[in-house]
């Protein structure tokens, strides 16, 4: 039978470029390392806000082989991507991934063969902020049964093949993006998989870091024989490609062979660090006083939201909320690991995420070797100590406690009291960020906290960091 997904002269071009591909006739030999036969996804089946973000896809796509999908935004790119790395659940369909049909798989050996099969790279590193370069790479080998220095040694090669081995021992956020993104690419290929799916993976990179990442995924497809899958908007990627599937409203429209792929030998970065600074690393700086355990408190919504970027895959809104929430708390030392993974095992109408208990126990583990970094888990913070019969009161004293850890002079009661108002004030919006600093600075007597100016700006400045990180954005 003619194979349906290729044309003769597609196939002529593959034999050609391609290494041990070869066609029978008109039937390739070779066979697919990932198949789609007649995929549909569909969200919210029959409710009025049914979405079909996949239409009756067939595809295949060879071994060695380089793709990409390419179309706009909501075209299904993404759906298409979870779906062949065993992440998403298909409505109809099926997929077979390096002779594997998925649906035959249950959920704990889906997620070993995701593993094993595929490496995922992601527009936004998906890097754990608290482990260093080393551990960030070797966070998937925690499902291993691998002595720790066989995980180091597996992660250092990759570090040297990559170029990022001086940064081993930083943290992900004192690397440019580029190398973050290099980080991510460690990540993915740490279990040497066949297949590396990426998701607009140059989608937050200057055109120079991006051009970095396309060439490596150049050499990681012709010299280490990966096959590529990339999802991409962007048409300057086109040219890397074999081939190249284009998608709109969740169809492929067109195949396209690309007769010209580069192979192009960028010239090699530097490597050197250049300091990206993020918004947040701006603001700590800015804040040389809080001590480390105040900085640690501060982040844990962060790192709970980063956690659970890498754990997730596919949950709802609410999970995700819910998930943060659990993760968080957990960071803080406000529930226990048993409570951690009862609140990850238990349905959602109970209060919990609705993991399984299998996964719950996986993610709990991740978390835990976070946890156990941390060592501020244990203390007692103002922000821990809740006053339960006064919410506010107990919100805006702890606060206040933080916000003066640091200050230099001394406060009459009045100045507390009013202090604590302002705070209050302040976090419940019905002043601006201004408006805060010169209550800090007006005197007592017309109705301010009497602080001198320096340290008005510096508390409201402080105050807003607070603000940030306990009250979400
Ligand atoms: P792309 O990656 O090409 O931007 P996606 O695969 O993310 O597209 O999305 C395809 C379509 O499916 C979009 O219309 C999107 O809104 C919808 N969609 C994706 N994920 C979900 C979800 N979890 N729930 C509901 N709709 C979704
Ligand atoms: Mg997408």
């Amino acid at each position: 039978m003619r194979s349906p997904f290729l044309r003769k002269k597609d196939i002529a071009e593959l034999e050609r470029k391609i290494p041990g591909f070869r066609s029978d006739g008109q039937m390739p030999v070779r066979k697919p390392i990932i198949r789609v036969d007649d995929l549909d996804v569909v969200y919210f089946a029959g409710k009025n806000n049914e979405a079909r973000a996949l239409d009756g896809i067939n595809l295949e796509i060879f071994p060695e082989e380089y793709v990409i999908f390419f179309g706009p935004s909501g075209s299904g790119k993404s759906t298409l991507l979870n779906i062949i790395a065993g992440l998403e659940i298909p409505s109809r369909g099926r997929v077979i991934v390096d002779g594997q049909d998925l649906s035959e798989l249950v959920s704990n050996d889906l997620a070993r063969f995701h593993r094993k099969k595929t490496g995922m790279i992601f527009q936004t590193y998906n890097l754990i902020p608290t482990l260093n370069v080393l551990y960030n790479v070797i966070v998937p080998l925690i499902f291993e049964r691998i002595r720790s220095n066989e995980r180091k040694d597996k992660g250092r090669y990759l570090l040297k093949k990559l170029g990022i081995d001086p940064f081993e021992t930083r943290l992900p956020q004192e690397l440019s993006g580029g190398q973050q993104q290099r980080v991510g690419i460690a990540r993915a290929l740490i279990n040497n998989p066949p297949i590396l799916l990426a998701d607009e993976a140059t989608g937050n990179l200057d055109s120079e870091a991006a051009r970095n990442v396309l060439e490596i995924f150049n050499i990681l497809n012709l010299n280490d024989k990966k096959t590529i899958v990339s999802v991409t908007h962007n048409p300057e990627h086109l040219s890397y490609a074999d081939r190249i599937f284009f998608m709109k409203d969740g169809k492929i429209i067109k195949v396209e062979v690309n007769h010209e792929r580069k192979k192009i030998r960028g010239e090699n970065d530097e490597g050197g660090i250049k300091k990206e600074r993020t918004e947040l690393d701006l603001l700590l700086q800015a804040y040389p006083d809080l001590s480390s355990m105040q900085m640690q408190v501060m982040l844990a919504p962060f790192k709970a939201k980063m956690l659970v970027a890498y754990l997730l895959s596919n949950f709802e809104y609410e999970e995700i909320q819910k998930m943060e929430e659990v993760i968080t708390n957990r960071l803080l030392g406000r529930i226990s690991e048993e409570d951690l993974i009862n609140q990850l095992d238990f349905p959602i109408e109970e209060g919990g995420v609705g993991l399984n208990k299998n996964t719950a126990l996986k993610f709990s583990r991740i978390i835990e070797e976070v946890v156990a970094k941390a060592d501020f888990i244990q203390q007692e913070t103002p922000l821990i100590k809740e006053n339960q019969t006064d919410p506010v009161r107990a919100t805006v004293s702890g606060i206040r406690i933080m916000l003066l850890e640091a200050f230099k002079g001394e406060l009459s009661l009045d100045q507390v009291e009013a202090l604590d108002k302002g705070i209050e004030y302040r976090i419940y919006s019905k002043i601006s960020k201004k408006e805060f600093r010169e209550f800090l600075d007006r005197p007592l007597e017309k109705g301010g906290a009497g602080l001198n100016k320096k340290s008005a700006r510096n508390l409201a400045r402080k105050l807003e960091l607070i603000m940030l990180v306990k009250f979400g954005t």
